[in-house]
């Protein structure tokens, strides 16, 4: 039995991978989009965006990703929700193996993002969206001029920190170690701010609220005393994980992002990398989809330099 061919196979349906299928379907490629919940990735959590340009008044993620999927099935992409289980290229195409089904393709794009890493104690998962956050550009400016609690020690936490620090002058800092691990002049620029106390040697154990987070249980990890730290927010940045298990044989950085050229390429002909899982030094909604575009471009100059070898 043969196999279903597509020009671009993308894996991930986030805002990186609907955004190429978008332009690689106005580009005329056919363009299959596969993802195990078949839209949405990190922006369907944003209550409200409102820092994507031109969608004014502010949308919610959700809204925002069902438009975006309806526009991307529009231009006649196809989404199917299937897990993918393997990739390969045991001739001149890739094969994408499903949970379901076996696809072909002459191009691949990687998109299937990055997750933060959560505390995993009690109150977290529950308190998402009602005092729990891993986005402070989306959710800071719920908490302006309230208490907020940051929880993390390295570049992320400290960057958010000093962002958040500019709705409200009641952000706290907690951090497991004694130090900081973050790049030295981010977290001077931390330890140097007014509106920013920063808890050593505490240990969050858990959330606490009602309908909205009102407190965290800390311990410290030196006394082991525990104690109560009453707080409106809590927005936890202790790193993230790409999801990059499909693609373990391309090179990354330190933290595990996989490193593409300008051009969204990696070393293997014909295979891209856009949004979260890539090295790169912002993670917005519209660094993403700028990925995306440029990945389907590039597809598109391989396809058409395929099609002028077999024209020859
Ligand atoms: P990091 O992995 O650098 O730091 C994670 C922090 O969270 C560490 O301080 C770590 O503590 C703490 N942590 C980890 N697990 C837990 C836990 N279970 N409970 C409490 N604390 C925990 O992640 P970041 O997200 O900060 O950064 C990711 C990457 O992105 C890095 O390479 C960073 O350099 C880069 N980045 C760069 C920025 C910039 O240059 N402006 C901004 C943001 C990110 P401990 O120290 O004890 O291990």
């Amino acid at each position: 039995m043969e196999n279903d061919f597509y020009d671009f196979i993308i894996i991930g349906a986030g805002v990186a991978g609907l955004t190429a299928a978008q332009y690689a379907s106005r580009a005329n490629l056919s363009a299959l989009v596969i993802d195990p919940i078949s839209q949405g990735g990190q922006v369907e959590q944003i209550i409200e965006l409102e820092n994507y340009p031109g969608i004014y008044p502010a949308i919610s993620g959700f809204d925002f990703i069902k438009a975006m999927t309806e526009q991307t099935l529009s231009f006649g992409a196809k989404i199917i929700k299937d897990s993918v289980i393997s990739i390969d290229k045991p001739n001149d195409k890739y094969l994408v193996k499903t949970k379901e089904k076996e696809f072909e393709s002459h191009t691949l794009l990687i998109a299937t993002g990055a997750f933060r890493r959560q505390l995993n104690v009690p109150g977290e998962n529950e308190f998402v969206g009602h005092g729990v956050s891993y986005c402070a550009t989306c959710d800071g400016p719920f908490f302006k001029n309230r208490r907020i609690a940051v929880i993390g020690g390295g570049d992320a936490a400290c960057d958010e920190a000093t962002y958040l620090a500019t709705l409200s002058d009641k952000v706290t800092l907690i951090h497991r170690k004694g130090q900081l691990r973050a790049q030295k002049g981010i977290a001077e620029r931390v330890l140097r701010n007014p509106n920013i106390t920063v808890m050593f040697n505490s240990i969050v154990k858990e959330i606490k609220g009602d309908t909205v987070v009102k407190s965290l249980l800390l311990e410290n990890s030196k006394t082991h005393e525990e104690s109560n730290f009453e707080t409106d927010g809590v927005f936890v940045f202790i790193g993230m994980i790409p999801r990059s298990e499909l693609v373990e044989n391309l090179p990354k950085d330190e933290a595990g992002y996989i490193i593409t050229n300008e051009k969204m390429e990696t070393k293997f002909p014909g295979m891209y990398v856009a949004g979260d899982i890539r090295s790169k030094s912002f993670r917005q909604i519209v660094t993403a989809c700028a990925d995306g575009a440029i990945a389907a471009n590039s597809a598109r100059s391989y396809i058409s330099e395929l099609n002028e070898e077999v024209y020859k």
